[in-house]
């Protein structure tokens, strides 16, 4: 195909558009045209809507009909714009296309499925995202990157309808939008698998739409902070991922750490994605399969829960059509003990997003899609996940911010964080209403709400006490949550103290250890690593100088240091080398982590730990060190 200026030197047929006019034709040339009329005389053959002329009936070798393709030279254009045509029998020749879509196929005409209108007959062609069998008609789910409709195919009831047609395959339908409780649907005439080029037009149509919409705005942090600021690429690549996700339909699924700082986590994300299902999923039900939230009560993807995760997911392919989910690990997800449940995960193919502050482990880097961590950018664990899925949540849905402005000065109490930031985010959290006391109570109550809802996401009552989402209880239930909480606290302190033994190691520093399976209440809240914090924090104010508080049970401990410079990380590893069958494993922040072990083996490990605590340096309140290194 060739425009004018580039003419074929063998037979040429042109074939005229709907911008051509009379200007257009040249005597002598052979035109693609159609018949549109037949009288006595001859046929009326059209070149295209406005151009047409006769070719006597003398000159017809055969009879032709309406709408019958025909080849025709131009004989003479008369001065009165008639066209005198006679039929012409070509082989091996060019063809050349004239008008404003010179070398272009017409295209059978298309809607976007994000254009439809009720009663309108259609063309739309799309991927099928999934295929559910009701007891009626078939329903295709279909995208074309301007949004997402349902398709009802009927040939009989509960009967599949098109069968050639599955999941990923590319589609021209032709049909009736109608209306079906509420939502547009598509009423199939007519369903079509699409091959080769055509398929890969709707597939490259697809994947430019979504790329173009998946793509986060341009925001800035919501408090000054180079620190934040150096993470937003990290950020935007996973926000894409996500809102690329809820725009193809697949099923998102959070796991955060059970606390203060990981609920703050998932509930942002979660009110920004509920945000963009509501310009695409209706009903409610849908959302809570679209999304699904659990806090995980180990610090790390244990393979109870992803193995729960993945069984849910499967299930739900087969009786939702559900794509397979995408899987968000918030303020969790970046140590190598993490590594088992992702391997898992890519088994099937299932995408991973980190935003973690924890210290991260290198080996999960190649298993993850995205991992946004502070210490991949020079930052630490101040900058807690909270105050980082704030920001994701912007990026995800913008419009979710002003409901968020005081979440991150939560999650920042919630973890103890004493960032540069923290200021800032009280701040924002004063001029929404919340004064600091507040926000403390805030973080308490949902740590202590953590803990009743054990595996459960507590949707609203977690949104009441975060104070995310309109509700009349927040006032009563956070005091009242929060009073709870220090009743349980000073239940436990009272039994403990008593049981704290203390020791002044060589470097100056107090090392303070508590029994806490003999001598604490079990199983309730707080549990050994709130209660061993609590503890630590006491002594803490006690003493000058650095305290270390280890708070054991018969096969772990939990470790909180403060003025000591300690690394729990690099203590686990070097554990781990040095004791052959202690099953050391573990780890958490530099300074409050835990260990786990076997517990024939407790004593040498908690040995072994207390002579390294005796080792590391003393460090001033802003984590450099000073003085001498003992030897
Ligand atoms: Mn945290």
């Amino acid at each position: 195909m060739t425009d004018k200026t580039d003419e074929p030197d063998g037979p040429v047929l042109y074939h005229l558009d709907e911008t051509c006019s009379l200007d257009d034709v040249e005597e002598g040339r052979a035109y693609q045209g159609y018949v549109n009329g037949v009288v006595d005389y001859g046929v009326f053959v059209s070149l295209n809507d406005s151009i047409s002329g006769l070719v006597h009936e003398s000159n017809l070798a055969s009879p032709l009909e309406i709408g019958d393709d025909v080849k025709v030279r131009v004989e003479e254009i008369r001065d009165d714009g008639n066209l005198s045509l006679t039929p012409v029998h070509m082989h091996d020749y060019d063809e050349v296309y004239v008008g404003e879509h010179d070398g272009e196929e017409e295209e059978p005409p298309r809607t976007p499925i994000g254009e439809l209108v009720e009663d309108d007959d259609v063309t739309v062609e799309a991927e099928i995202l999934s295929v559910r069998q009701t007891g009626g008609p078939t329903i295709f789910t279909l995208a074309d990157g301007t949004g997402t409709v349902d398709c009802a195919a009927f040939v009989g009831a509960g009967e599949r309808a098109y069968p050639e047609a599955d999941e990923g395959d590319a589609v021209r339908v032709v049909g009736e939008v109608e209306t079906r409780e509420g939502d547009l649907q598509l009423e199939a005439d007519e369903l079509e698998v699409l091959e080769g080029e055509d398929a890969q037009e709707v597939r490259d149509r697809l994947s430019a739409a979504l790329d173009e919409r998946a793509e986060p705005p341009e925001l800035e942090p919501i408090v000054d902070s180079d620190r934040l600021r150096a993470l937003y690429p990290r950020l935007r690549e996973v926000a894409r991922g996500i809102r690329r996700a809820v725009m193809k339909d697949r099923p998102v699924v959070v796991r955060h750490h059970a606390d203060a700082d990981g609920m703050a986590s998932g509930v942002a994300v979660e009110r920004a994605v509920f945000s963009l299902f509501d310009e695409a999923v209706d009903d409610t039900e849908a959302k809570y399969h679209k999304f699904n939230r659990m806090p995980s009560r180990a610090p790390f993807y244990e393979m109870e829960d992803v193995t729960r995760d993945l069984n849910y997911a499967l299930k739900d392919v087969e009786r939702h059509g559900h794509p397979k989910p995408v899987v968000l690990m918030l303020d969790n997800g970046s140590t190598e003990d993490d590594a088992d449940a992702y391997r898992t995960l890519d088994a099937y193919d299932i995408p991973v997003y980190v935003v973690d502050h924890h210290s991260p482990d290198d080996e999960i880097e190649p298993l993850v899609e995205e991992h946004v961590n502070p210490y991949l950018e020079g930052g630490d664990y101040s900058l807690t996940s909270g105050m980082l899925c704030v920001e994701l949540a912007r990026l995800i849905e913008p419009s979710v911010e002003e409901d968020l402005l005081h979440v991150p000065a939560v999650a920042g109490k919630g973890d103890h964080s004493e960032a540069p930031e923290m200021e800032a985010y009280l701040e924002l959290a004063r001029e929404q209403g919340y004064d600091e006391e507040h926000i403390d109570d805030i973080a308490d109550a949902l740590d202590y709400e953590s803990y009743q809802l054990k595996y459960d996401d507590g949707r609203h009552i977690i949104n009441h006490i975060l104070d995310v989402e309109e509700n009349d209880s927040h006032d009563e239930l956070v005091p009242h949550l929060k009073s709870l909480a220090e009743e349980a606290f000073g239940r436990q302190m009272d039994a403990a103290r008593a049981h704290v033994d203390e020791v002044s190691l060589p470097n100056g520093a107090t090392l303070c250890t508590l029994d806490v399976e003999n001598f604490t209440h079990k199983f309730t809240f707080p549990g050994p690593g709130k209660t061993t914090g609590r503890v630590h924090d006491g002594k803490v104010e006690e003493h000058d100088g650095g305290v270390v508080t280890v708070g054991y049970g018969p096969d772990f401990c939990v470790i909180r240091a403060e003025g000591v410079g300690i690394n729990i990380p690099d203590i686990v590893d070097e554990l781990q080398e040095e004791m052959v069958g202690a099953g050391v494993h573990g780890g958490g922040h530099l300074v409050v982590g835990s260990l786990k072990f076997v517990q024939g083996r407790r004593e040498d490990v908690l040995e072994k730990l207390y002579t390294k605590i005796a080792e590391a340096p003393l460090v001033d309140e802003h984590k450099e060190e000073v003085g001498e290194e003992p030897t």
